[in-house]
């Protein structure tokens, strides 16, 4: 059995260049899901930019009787199913043990989280969560405030509520990789409060829940900003040459807290250096869901493969 407390947090490693790419026009030769270890437990992956323009973040997170992905991508595919089986084929032969499960759970419900769902559907020994169901399935008796513990097996996870991006979304703290994983709420890029109120106040237990926890970094689904404060790359972009890094610090997250209380009265975009709020359903974002929906159809009628 792997010991996942007596040296947590674990030193693990972000030294990584993530695919975010190309030159419109150009050949894209990046892989459909670009796999980085963070250690020999703990998978970060993104999805092409060529599938997808909002290349969302996934992760894989091995315990010792089952791993969690938290996320499926933006296509209807099943790209992220079979390099998920891979991992889990590759773990397995290092780590051998028999009746390992998989739990694919979500950091919130939309579309491009989501999407890949029914290809896990028929995977032996995997529980797919309803995206919309992560109050039930992990026991939440009093949403979204509890904090709920979820163990893979000596690696127990804790999970709480923080609606406001989304009703369903979660943040999820890891104690071995010192991860804490905040879906679309906390990320270098434009942070849409759908629900301003609910997600000012998620913040602030998020910057309550990480002060009691020894985090090594704050890990979102997007990358979104450049490195120059303020400036995002523009929504449908392809290549994004000059992204800042993924992980963000707890400081950043008592940043984005302060922001959001600072533009509470404010509709609107409010540009910050390492991040964007959206206060409210901005007409950008109607867009956005609009062209997001279209493209889903559009690519629904070309017969991708489910
Ligand atoms: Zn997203």
């Amino acid at each position: 059995m792997i010991d996942f407390t007596a040296a947590a947090p674990t030193a693990g490693n972000l030294n990584v260049r993530w695919i975010h790419g190309t030159v419109p026009g150009a050949a894209n030769m990046d892989p459909a899901w670009q796999v980085h270890a963070y250690d020999p437990h703990t998978c970060v992956l993104r999805q092409s930019k060529a599938a997808s323009y909002e290349a969302p973040f996934v992760y894989l997170l091995f315990g010792n009787n089952r791993a969690i992905l938290l996320d499926t991508g933006a296509t209807r595919d099943s790209a992220l199913r079979m390099t998920v089986d891979r991992l889990v084929l590759d773990w397995l032969a290092a780590n051998p043990r028999s009746g390992y499960e998989l739990v694919v759970a979500h950091t919130h419900g939309h579309g491009d989280h989501v999407a890949g769902d029914e290809s896990f559907l028929s995977r032996p020994n995997s529980t797919v969560v309803p995206a919309r169901d992560a109050e039930g399935f992990f026991g939440f008796a009093d949403w979204p405030g509890e904090v709920v513990s979820f163990d893979l097996g000596g690696r127990v996870l804790d999970v709480t509520g923080i609606p406001g991006h989304h009703p369903a979304s979660i943040a999820i703290y890891d104690p071995w990789s010192g991860f804490l994983l905040t879906g679309d709420t906390v990320y270098p890029g434009r942070l849409y409060a759908f629900d301003f109120p609910a997600f000012a106040a998620s913040l602030d237990r998020l910057v309550g829940f990480a002060s009691t926890r020894n985090i090594t970094h704050v890990m979102g689904c997007h990358i979104e900003m450049s490195r120059r404060p303020g400036r995002d790359y523009p929504i449908g972009s392809a290549y994004q040459p000059d992204e800042p890094p993924l992980q963000m610090t707890v400081a950043q997250l008592v940043a984005v807290r302060d922001a959001a209380h600072a533009v509470a009265a404010r509709p609107g975009a409010h540009k910050f250096d390492d991040f964007i709020i959206f206060n409210g359903p901005s007409r950008l974002a109607v867009i956005r869901q609009l062209i997001r929906t279209t493209w889903r159809r559009a690519t629904r009628r070309e017969g991708v493969p489910p």
